[in-house]
């Protein structure tokens, strides 16, 4: 008795390949731990195969075949059509390489006018594995470390693929103080506390923001070189491997493993060696320009370009940068975000944003520059740097066992362009449902955890977006209009209330009778700056319902 079956498997991070073999043993499994042999001969009268692809790949199944246990019971089942070499035997261990037990129509296994069926026993989520889940994280910024050091923890395989060990990601680098006992980050990778911080309208009217925070309460200011290398460095320590490569392409193989392409720099080439890498899930965590969210087609959503230059300016200077931040706005520095002067390590970076108008970007950050001239005039630009920030989470965030998380997902905030902490956090909620979803990387998991996580972040986060989406279309809309946001940024309860939801991440309930002034003021203050008046009427919209 005979079956002509395919196989494929992985040996290390060796993909095997071998497309015939004569399998004498009713049910199998391979004793190698990367391997499960998941194919028995549904009828017993099967014959030896006469397209034998080579007697090397027969002898080398035959060898496996030799050495074949039984395969563990509670497995699902589906007959599939030989003909189609859709049977695969040596999927990795456990993995759930055809989903859903479902026969195939007799029309369907027709071969060579033969019917011949076979069952194969694919492992479905929830079923236990002899070895852990594997999962690649793609991208080693905030939201991949994070990712790489939950699902580490949590008991899964993780593989953290990051290009350039020492990227140093275009961004103001402003994290709130939540972030640091959340993420138990050390002292040493937060450059500088800010404390103070100017609202600085269109025709240089100036608000101190900052007046109701206490001695214990700032904003983080780091440098991402140096945060993004600890995050990663950290998520190696709890037993991610850290893979120096560029993510190219991942092949999908139906419901079985999923090989993922890259070039590996660990040689030190700068060319890359072309590696393949088998897994059950990917995390794409590549930011903004994400090839993994091209690889599922998750749709493109607006962005913004931003544009930064870090200005080494005098220690006089540095002296009134060194616990402030500034932000300006106006249509001369955006059309629709603001122009910012962050204090970082030892200069400043004056940057600004644009999703309107991007071809202007330079006037603006030339407008930004002119504004804040007095103060960082005599400087010298260290650095000129420019990246998208996306607007909009995607129409899709995820595509079977294959999730998108930070800003490869869309989750940057508008009005704030606030993007650090939402990654790692998405990141880490994303693992933490794998984790639950795989029993501590036990047990097979996929699409089934990634909605987990999806559903969680919407739930908790939805409305912040919203919220923060319908600010910035009211206003940043017009010049009298962010004259009226300035100045409601005097008030003590605005600034109370901004700040405590800026640093705490939690959405804090507020007095009723100080949200009706609140509102009495807004309304005025647009009334006042004629600002309802200009513009296009308000549309507001938050991520397309398209997703799958
Ligand atoms: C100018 C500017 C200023 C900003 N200022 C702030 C701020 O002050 N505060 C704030 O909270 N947010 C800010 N943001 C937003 C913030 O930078 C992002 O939201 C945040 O970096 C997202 O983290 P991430 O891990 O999702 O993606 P990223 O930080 O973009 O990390 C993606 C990682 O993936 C790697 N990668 C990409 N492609 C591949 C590939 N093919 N193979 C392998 N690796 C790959 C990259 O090298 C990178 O390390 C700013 C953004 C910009 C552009």
């Amino acid at each position: 008795m005979g079956l002509r079956v395919r196989q494929f498997g992985q040996i290390g991070h060796k993909v095997v390949n071998v497309e015939t073999v004569n399998v004498e043993t009713p049910v199998l499994s391979c004793p190698d731990p990367n391997f499960k042999l998941l194919i028995y001969p549904f009828e017993h009268h099967l014959e030896l195969s006469k397209h034998r692809s080579s007697i090397a790949h027969y002898q080398k199944m035959q060898a496996i075949a030799s050495q074949t246990r039984v395969a563990p019971v509670g497995v699902a089942q589906r007959t599939v059509n030989v003909n189609k070499a859709s049977a695969f035997m040596g999927a990795p261990v456990g993995h759930r390489s055809l989903g859903i037990a479902k026969p195939l129509a007799k029309s369907q296994q027709q071969v060579s006018g033969r019917s011949l069926s076979m069952q194969v026993y694919a492992v479905k989520d929830g079923t236990s594995l002899d070895r852990p889940l594997r999962v690649a994280v793609i991208g080693g910024g905030p939201s991949g470390a994070c990712a790489a050091e939950t699902l580490a923890q949590g008991g899964v395989e993780a593989f953290l693929i990051e290009r350039k060990m020492d990227n140093c990601k275009p961004c103001g680098g402003a994290i709130p103080i939540c972030m640091v006992e959340e993420f138990d980050l050390p002292m040493e990778i937060i450059d500088r506390r800010v404390t103070k911080m100017k609202m600085i309208s269109p025709s240089n009217v100036e608000v101190d923001v900052g007046k109701t925070l206490n001695d214990k309460e700032w904003i983080g200011m780091c440098r991402r070189e140096v945060f993004d290398d600890y995050l990663r460095n950290r998520a190696k320590g709890f037993g991610a491997s850290l893979i120096n490569g560029l993510f190219l392409r991942m092949d999908k193989n139906g419901d079985g493993p999923i090989t993922i392409h890259y070039n590996n720099y660990e040689d030190g080439s700068k060319v890359g060696v072309p590696t393949t890498l088998e897994v059950d899930m990917v995390i794409g965590a590549d930011g903004a320009n994400s090839r993994v969210a091209k690889e599922i087609d998750a749709g493109e959503a607006d962005y913004a370009i931003a544009f930064q230059e870090r200005i080494r300016i005098s220690d006089d200077k540095m002296e009134y940068y060194k616990d402030l931040a500034e932000m300006y706005v106006g249509d001369d520095v955006s059309p629709d975000f603001y122009g910012w002067v962050f204090p970082k390590y030892d200069h400043v970076a004056v940057g600004t944003g644009t999703v309107v108008n991007k071809t202007a970007i330079k006037q603006y950050q030339q407008a930004t520059r002119d504004r804040a001239k007095v103060k960082t005039e005599g400087g010298t630009i260290i650095r000129v740097e420019a990246h998208p920030i996306p607007e909009h989470p995607r129409p899709k965030r995820f595509e079977g066992r294959v999730a998108l998380v930070g800003d490869a997902a869309g989750y940057v905030t508008k009005c704030s362009g606030e993007g650090i902490y939402f990654a790692a956090k998405s990141g880490r909620m994303c693992a933490e449902a794998i984790v639950e979803g795989s029993a501590k990387g036990t047990k097979m998991t996929g699409e089934a955890s990634i909605r987990n996580y999806l559903d969680k972040w919407d739930k908790k986060y939805w409305l912040t977006y919203k919220v923060l989406d319908i600010l910035q279309k009211v206003f940043y809309r017009s010049n009298p209009a962010r004259e009226a946001f300035v100045e409601l940024c005097s008030s003590t309860y605005v600034q109370k209330m901004t700040f405590d939801s800026y640093l705490y991440k939690t959405v804090v309930p507020g007095n009723p009778i100080d949200d009706a002034k609140l509102l009495v003021e807004t309304v005025g203050g647009l009334l006042r700056s004629n600002a309802l008046r200009t513009g296009k009427g308000v549309e507001v919209s938050f991520a397309s319902t398209r997703e799958t």
